[in-house]
């Protein structure tokens, strides 16, 4: 990604590291927090934005101090520890900080609707209609067992939909994310108790941010 995700300011960075953990900055929402409602209510965003999203890095930070890790950028953290099973506390808080805050620019008041023509070239060309693609990342969202991610990435040429589970995330396997739908129980629960498919539904017709997408698509 072209925009870093997190700082981890270094004022005087060799005793900082051994005395405390540098604090990550917690990205900030790119819209107000009843920017969601109704599909996704302000109570669940602040939640989620502030205890979830900013747990992950309070324990980030801390399980880097010290370590080989403390001054990499989030991305350096994920490919660094991926499938290392000693790294595993770290990867999981970095992939957790790294994946909400994309997940929040995946999402837009007044999203859904039209895809920017280039992105609808490329659905059709790789799921042969824009509803086909929508049915298979939605199926993709409700359907995966217990908490992770559901994903619109690109490989080359083509889309595709995928699932993580957990703290997993595309990055690990070389794949280009365009949109991330979190569905851990935390992003919805509040509003919809355990109707998954209904936060599902709402994302995708009122707030999934086609022009991130289209942003996102490399080459
Ligand atoms: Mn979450």
């Amino acid at each position: 990604m072209a925009t870093p995700l997190h700082s981890a300011s270094t004022t005087d960075s060799t005793e900082a590291k051994v005395l405390a953990p540098l604090p990550y900055e917690l990205p900030p929402l790119p819209y107000a927090e009843t920017a969601l409602e109704p599909v996704i209510s302000a109570r669940t965003v602040g939640l989620h934005h502030g205890t979830h999203q900013r747990g992950y890095l309070d324990k980030l930070a801390k399980l880097v101090v010290g370590t080989r890790f403390a001054n990499m950028s989030l991305e350096g953290i994920i490919h660094a520890t991926s499938g290392v099973a000693a790294h595993a506390a770290i990867f999981n808080n970095a992939a957790q900080a790294w994946n909400h805050a994309f997940y929040w620019r995946s999402l837009a008041p007044n999203g859904g609707g039209r895809l920017p023509a280039p992105l609808a070239a490329r659905a059709e060309a790789s799921f042969g209609t824009i509803e086909a693609m929508i049915a298979k990342l939605s199926a993709a969202a409700v359907g995966e067992f217990g908490s992770g991610w559901a994903w619109l990435v690109q490989d080359g040429a083509n889309l595709h939909v995928m699932t993580t589970a957990n703290a997993g995330t595309p990055l690990t396997e070389r794949l280009r994310p365009l949109l991330a739908i979190d569905v851990w129980e935390h992003a919805y629960y509040l509003d919809v108790e355990s109707r998954r498919a209904d936060y599902v539904k709402g994302v995708m017709d009122r707030l999934i941010n086609w022009q991130f997408a289209y942003d996102n698509l490399g080459a």
